[in-house]
């Protein structure tokens, strides 16, 4: 049965050419059913701290196309390696619960390095590894975890790594083709910022990674210290008969022979250690940040190795630009300052935070709204889904959309009646999270068909109310009048006066969403001599911007605010009567 191409978006494009592949390395068998290989999609993080929001690219491009595959009806495997067994290099700053004093366990495992204070998990890898697992199943990305502490100190890749070891004269003489060409030494993505911070101080990672030897030549390979637990340890020989190897740990002296054969405290250079994994579980498809395009990146080098030393091949490996943040506020930095997929998930529902993954190709890069952008996000993505309701959606829309709400598992939760982010934002806003009131104030929206519990708006009501209170600065903040402003009221001329006197007399009948917008810019109609249902001049266009300028400064004491349907609304009849003067 061979699979037609839907080429609808560019995650089809990739479950054909995944497919394609697999057949390629298992002629036969990726179609046809009981005795078809699992192709293997793999993505890696690092829990070297807060993991970064912008690093959920490297799960969710495997994960979408993973999911296609398994729309498709094959086995698939999203396999997420934690790369916890890398050394700890810095101390991130501003984590809660961590201090200076962590710097003593800097080339440790980052599962020997203790949580931070207070943290409920055994070690510092558990701690940043726990709230990545957490977003990652309210995201609906299924997967298996992997831990490399646990496959290396278990002897899982005893065989690769003796191998390793025994090729390191052929590992050593690929690396050199590239030496001389300086390239980022890690895969997982990093804020372009730091990135560039660790360039500027020159962090010694590109040497350490690829494992360049001292005086007894050069090793693959890395103990950890068997007294201090760093890895600033040289290898000074090795006998490949016997497998003994001795190693002398810079740090604090110590120094052992060990069988390699039976010892397991230690890990692979990055750069082979990377290829050997892409061998060992036979992994179809792993993208890597856009660092990697570099002719010396570790995904280049890697193919070599794959290819020459562990008798495998290169996945299928696009590079994905980077994802950037607009307008995550300070206040809600506190860990780290780093805005993780956590924090993105409090202020918006999986599935749109889904879509801006699914929509763009891995080679664009795009952001992902903190500030007030969010709104118009929100208003874009309900106007899909109108769409898509309705059967009027691109192909190509119609496809992320389909990969933003469901999974091969089914569908994400939603929000039963979802009403517009920015009117749900503006409520929270003016009601400061009341409930009573904001019950009121969303059963008066359309009272033909009013909301008659909360919980038919949420989880979207709660995610806007998160965000008015953790992003929109105070000084934003729609605070309504107590008293009216009596000087402004006294200063009005008459057709100021008429057009307050036009808005109180139409209130009680127009008192709903769409009735309240209709009247609102119905009054400097009528004031104008013209018909409520007139094309807007620019005559009539400057009169409603000061009529509109005029009711947020009798209401909250400002130029702008929410929207003024949805702020009447909020504010209620008889407040409005008092403020403007009725
Ligand atoms: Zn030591």
């Amino acid at each position: 049965m061979a699979q037609q191409s839907t080429e609808t978006d560019w995650v089809s494009r990739f479950a054909d050419e995944v497919i394609a592949e697999a057949e390629r390395r298992a002629p036969g068998k990726a179609a046809s059913g009981a005795s078809a290989p699992v192709i293997v999609c793999a993505s890696g993080l690092s829990p070297s701290g807060p993991i970064h929001l912008g690093n959920l690219r490297e799960v969710m491009t495997p994960h979408l196309v993973a999911d296609e595959i398994r729309r498709r009806g094959h086995e698939v495997r999203h396999l997420i390696s934690w790369d916890d067994y890398d050394r700890y290099r810095k101390v991130p700053a501003g984590v809660e619960g961590v201090d200076e004093s962590w710097a003593e366990h800097i080339g440790k495992p980052l599962t020997s390095v203790p949580a931070p204070a207070g943290s409920a998990y055994p070690n510092w890898a558990e701690h940043f590894k726990a709230a990545m697992t957490e977003a990652l199943a309210e995201l609906g990305v299924e997967y298996d975890g992997i831990s490399q502490t646990a496959q290396y100190t278990s002897g899982v890749y005893r065989d690769q790594v003796l191998h390793a070891m025994k090729h390191r004269a052929d590992i050593d003489a690929i690396l050199a083709q590239y030496r001389t060409k300086k390239a980022p030494a890690k895969k997982s993505q990093k804020p372009v910022d730091e990135a560039e911070l660790e360039a500027a101080e020159g962090s010694g990672a590109a040497s350490e990674d690829d494992g360049s030897g001292g005086s007894a030549g050069y090793f693959p390979y890395k103990p950890y210290c068997g007294q201090c637990e760093k890895d600033l340890t040289t290898v000074t020989s090795y006998d490949d008969e016997t497998t003994e190897l001795t190693y002398t740990c810079t740090a604090c002296g110590f120094g052992e022979t060990v069988r390699l054969s039976e010892f397991h405290r230690g890990k692979l250079v990055w750069k082979v250690d990377w290829p050997m994994r892409w061998a060992y579980e036979g992994v179809v498809f792993e993208p890597s940040g856009v660092d990697h395009s570099s002719p010396g990146s570790s995904f280049v080098v890697g193919g070599q190795i794959v290819r020459e030393i562990f008798d495998g091949a290169q996945p299928i490996g696009p590079m994905y630009a980077f994802v950037g943040i607009s307008g995550m506020a300070k206040m809600s930095s506190s860990r780290g300052g780093v805005p993780t997929p956590g924090d993105a998930l409090q202020i918006m529902e999986a599935p749109l935070l889904r879509w801006l993954y699914a929509r763009r190709k891995p080679n664009q890069s795009f952001k992902i709204a903190f500030d007030q952008e969010i709104q118009r996000l929100y208003d874009e993505w309900d106007k899909l889904e109108a769409k898509v309701a309705d059967g009027s959606a691109l192909p190509a829309d119609a496809a992320a959309h389909s990969r933003a709400v469901r999974t091969a598992a089914g569908e994400l939760p939603r929000t039963p009646r979802p009403l517009p982010y920015r009117t749900l934002a503006s409520v929270a806003d003016i009601t400061a999270g009341h409930d009573e009131q904001t019950l009121r104030i969303l059963g008066e929206l359309d009272p033909a068909n009013p909301v008659t519990s909360l919980d038919e708006t949420r989880p979207r009501l709660d995610k806007a109310e998160h965000w008015i209170n953790t992003q929109v600065p105070a000084d934003q903040r729609t605070i309504v009048r107590d008293e009216p402003d009596a000087e402004l009221l006294a200063s009005l001329d008459d057709q100021g006066r008429e057009s307050l006197r036009l808005l109180l007399d139409g209130l009680d009948e127009h008192w709903s969403l769409d009735g309240l917008t209709t009247l609102v810019y119905g009054v400097p109609k009528v004031q104008a001599g013209l018909a409520p249902d007139a094309k807007p001049t620019p005559e009539l266009k400057v009169a409603q911007r000061a009529f509109f300028a005029l009711l947020y400064h009798l209401l909250v004491g400002r130029d702008t605010g929410p929207r003024l349907p949805t702020l009447l609304l909020a504010v209620g009849a008889d407040r409005v009567r008092k403020l403007l003067g009725g």
